[in-house]
């Protein structure tokens, strides 16, 4: 077998072997294949695409490149995740986490950092002071197994296969493709180890997928990939054609998260948190989303769901007396309100634009090596 061959195939379309996704991923994670012809490779996907079957493969392969936790075994039974695919003002792990452990559900979760004008969790959590968001694995599942919900960086050797195929098809073109994407996204969630897995696809001018059928093929592309590889996983298509809420910017948004878990909060941002969380508890509770949506809604409302968010800042060494009041929070030295001078409905935003700007007044990174 060799690298030219299997380019060659799949520039004409055809279906790759489990031997051949496996040849590539193996040799390119270990530094055998160049990545002149990696990047060939990913340009022929670009083009031909992958059927179901070897897009799981490809997933499978490169969840196997690195590290895979089992949660079940490392915290127990009802672990839930939720990834979104990138927004603008995305802050619903916070007020979602929080919610579903208050049901009984576990979030034991790695979050991401912001990059380009996409928001990272972990950023949002560490402006309340003395937030960790990095500690010792033990801790991580000690906290997750006792109080229901522990949220870090990633951390780890996670599917690694993604990290260099990713860095190459970054410069070459090839992250459009909803098989590569697909399979970068869910080859590091299903080694992170949640037995259910809910996905926030994104459409709109904030989001990778622009319409609501492409993000729909996203959605589908990778329900099967987790169902193909024995997990549970469902996926909700929601709308990023304007920021989520009212606030962007990271304490900002730990604000309008606590004003949500108060039962006070933009109604939208609200509806969409109850949904997902809906979503989380039917698969990791076995029972009806409409089932779900009873219990997200009663811990929202009885406040059970903003204590929980205390226990759990309080358990990650944050301090909590910010939560109870957040306007001590500091904030970026620049920061707005913007009215609008009418009333009516906002149909469209350059919502990617808001991010970079958020990310220009220091809420994000240009390079990792960046402070926020
Ligand atoms: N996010 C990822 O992790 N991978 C992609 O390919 C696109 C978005």
């Amino acid at each position: 077998m060799t690298m030219y061959e299997i380019i060659q195939k799949k520039k004409e379309e055809k279906v790759l072997s489990k031997e051949e996704i496996s040849f590539f991923v193996q040799g390119f994670t270990r530094g055998e294949i160049p990545d002149y012809q990696a990047a060939a490779l990913m340009m022929a996907i670009c083009f031909s695409g992958m059927n179901e079957e070897e897009t799981a493969i490809l997933t499978e392969e490169m969840m196997y490149s690195g590290d895979v936790l089992d949660l079940t075994l490392l915290v127990g039974a009802c672990t839930v995740d939720k990834h979104s695919t990138g927004g603008v003002g995305d802050k619903t792990t916070l007020i979602l986490a929080p919610i579903v452990a208050s049901c009984g559900a576990v979030v034991a979760k790695m979050s991401g950092r912001g990059l380009g004008h996409t928001g990272g969790t972990v950023d949002k959590m560490e402006s309340v002071p003395g937030m960790k968001t990095s500690l010792p694995s033990e801790s991580f599942f000690k906290i997750a197994k006792e109080i229901g919900i522990c949220v870090v960086g990633q951390s780890g050797n996670f599917a690694p296969a993604d990290k260099k195929m990713y860095a190459l098809r970054d410069v070459t073109a090839t992250v459009n493709s909803i098989p590569l994407i697909a399979s970068s996204i869910m080859s590091k969630k299903l080694a992170s180890g949640a037995e259910n897995i809910v996905l926030d696809v994104k459409y709109g001018s904030g989001a990778f997928m622009k319409t609501p059928e492409e993000a729909k093929k996203l959605a589908e592309t990778m329900v099967s990939i987790g169902k193909r590889l024995g997990r549970k996983v469902s996926a909700l298509v929601t709308d990023m054609d304007s920021p989520l809420g009212t606030h962007i910017g990271n304490a900002l948004e730990v604000k309008e998260a606590v004003t949500v878990l108060q039962g006070k909060g933009d109604a939208e941002l609200t509806r969409l948190c109850l949904i997902l969380s809906s979503h989380m508890l039917s698969l990791a509770k076995n029972i009806t989303p409409e089932e779900g949506r009873k219990l997200a809604e009663d811990a929202l409302f009885s406040g059970k769901a903003f204590d929980k968010m205390k226990q759990w800042f309080s358990h990650q060494g944050g301090d909590i007396a910010f939560l109870d009041d957040p306007s001590g929070l500091s904030l970026s030295a620049y920061s707005c309100q913007v009215l609008s001078e009418k009333e009516g409905y906002l149909s469209k935003m350059k919502t990617d634009e808001i991010g970079l700007s958020a990310g220009e007044l220091g809420a994000g990174r240009k390079t990792k090596e960046d402070q926020i």
